[in-house]
């Protein structure tokens, strides 16, 4: 208990979500060797909340021979507008194999596979090779639950539905020692102090009217970050998703349908019955990236040739209603529940938040400019660019957390637990 009578558990490091980049990281830092106490809290329940856990398409990485890593580098670079931080770009590209291969024979996710038995990859918009490694079109539920299942078998400490409030520096001013904590079942707060602590609370752009990312997610860690002074990168830098389901008053409405609809030969028209992306993207049409399509759709609802609702028209049955049924059942399944038949007809869609692209500024291995503070996944700026490829985000999230663990691990021997500021706490208790 501190003198603020606010309760305190103290560990070596303090990870702060628990998607993919938070389970990664406190995995790789509990499988150190090291002995180490860490603590995850999250706001959510751990395994249940996030977009990792949502992630329906899959994830980018070279495995075939015929693919490289220079060309995974270029199309993320072509995607960013070349405004990426290319150091984290190629940190991504290149790690990512070691990443599925360790959570297929370390975590035991399982991803679909060829008869040959190689892992299945399928194409993605933006990419010059197919390398969109998946379990159906449930890929995050797969990683997810793998990775939350090691968490609990290694018997690391977790707080579910806890959500940081603030990071917490020491006497002097000069680091973070952990964060306020707000349990949010007992409405009491809890003071975590840590000799490192790890941001990765996933970002998220739910502000906007209609957006993606899971409702637990309010852009926490960047804002916590940047109050305490920490350098920012990109920040203009929000993507939006071409296909949020229009469903008419409900606030469901900008769920996503999967991109490799579109990657697989799904076709968008506006209202006239006209497939405009043959005008905005006359080679690749639907299957330009998320920032092209998303803005040409916003092109055609202001220009009047939306629909009724302020949408376009995505048409999967071209690919035929088996097809549809076989490779997307998830998608389906979510059309059915609000009462459009994707397998049959078009369905409304809009374009939707989804993705912060800019974040907290870090280094490859996932420092801040911030002594004691570290940061990984969405939170994280950089890796992206001015946009980000489907099935580059939960590859940036367990690529970078594990990174985030390994270095956690590393900078916390032999560093001191300082003691935190208890007049801060009090301010921001105010
Ligand atoms: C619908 C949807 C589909 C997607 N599909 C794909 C895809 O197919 N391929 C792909 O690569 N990417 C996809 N993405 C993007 C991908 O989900 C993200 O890039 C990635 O999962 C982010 O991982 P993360 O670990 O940073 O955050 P998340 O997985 O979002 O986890 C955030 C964690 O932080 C916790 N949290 C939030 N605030 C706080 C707080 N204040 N205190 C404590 N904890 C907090 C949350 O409860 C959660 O545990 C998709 C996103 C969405 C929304």
């Amino acid at each position: 208990m501190s003198p603020l009578s606010i309760p305190v558990v103290q560990t070596d490091i303090l990870i702060l979500g628990a998607g993919g980049a938070g389970l990664c990281a406190a995995l790789h830092a509990a499988d150190s060797g090291k002995k180490i106490k860490i603590l995850v809290a999250a706001k959510a329940i751990i395994g249940k909340g996030g977009c990792s856990r949502m992630v329906q398409g899959g994830y980018n990485v070279v495995l075939n021979p015929a693919d490289s890593f220079e060309k995974h580098f270029v199309d993320t670079l072509k995607g960013g507008q070349f405004i990426n931080d290319q150091e984290l770009a190629w940190t991504l590209v290149t790690v990512a194999p070691e990443r599925i291969k360790e959570m297929e024979t370390k975590y035991g996710c399982f991803f679909d596979r060829n008869p040959d038995g190689t892992i299945h990859q399928k194409p993605f918009a933006g990419q010059s090779f197919d390398r969109t490694v998946h379990k159906g079109d449930l890929t995050g539920i797969e990683i997810v639950s793998r990775l939350s299942e090691q968490v609990f078998r290694r018997e690391i400490d977790t707080l579910d539905e806890h959500r940081a409030i603030d990071l917490l520096w020491d006497k002097e001013g000069t680091r973070i020692v952990g964060a306020l904590l707000l349990d949010m079942d007992r409405g009491e707060f809890l003071i975590a102090h840590a000799r490192t602590t790890l941001v990765c609370t996933g970002g998220g752009p739910t502000m906007y009217k209609l957006f993606a990312p899971s409702l637990d997610k309010s852009a926490d860690g960047i804002a916590m970050s940047y109050r305490a002074g920490a350098e920012m990168v990109d920040m203009e830098m929000v993507q939006f998703h071409p296909t949020g389901l229009i469903v008419k008053g409900s606030n469901t409405s900008g769920t996503l349908l999967e991109e490799g609809l579109r990657g697989a030969g799904a076709q968008l028209f506006n209202a006239l019955g006209e497939r405009f992306m043959e005008r905005y993207a006359p080679d690749v049409k639907e299957r330009a990236t998320r920032d092209v399509v998303s803005r040409s759709s916003f092109m055609e609802i202001v220009a009047g040739r939306g629909t009724p609702n302020g949408g376009v028209l995505i048409d999967a049955s071209v690919m035929g209603p088996e097809f549809v049924e076989k490779n997307f059942p998830g998608m389906v399944e979510r059309c059915k529940d609000y009462g459009y038949d994707l397998a049959h007809e078009r369905v409304e869609v809009s374009p939707t938040a989804h993705f912060f692209m800019g974040g907290i500024k870090i280094d490859t291995r996932c420092h801040t400019d911030l002594d004691g503070l570290y940061a990984a996944g969405e939170d994280a700026g950089g890796v992206h660019g001015a946009n980000r490829l489907g099935g580059n985000g939960i590859a940036d999230s367990t690529v970078y957390g594990g990174i985030a663990g390994d270095t956690t691990a590393n900078d916390v021997v032999g560093r001191e637990l300082a003691p935190f500021d208890e007049k801060r706490i009090e301010e921001i208790l105010k």
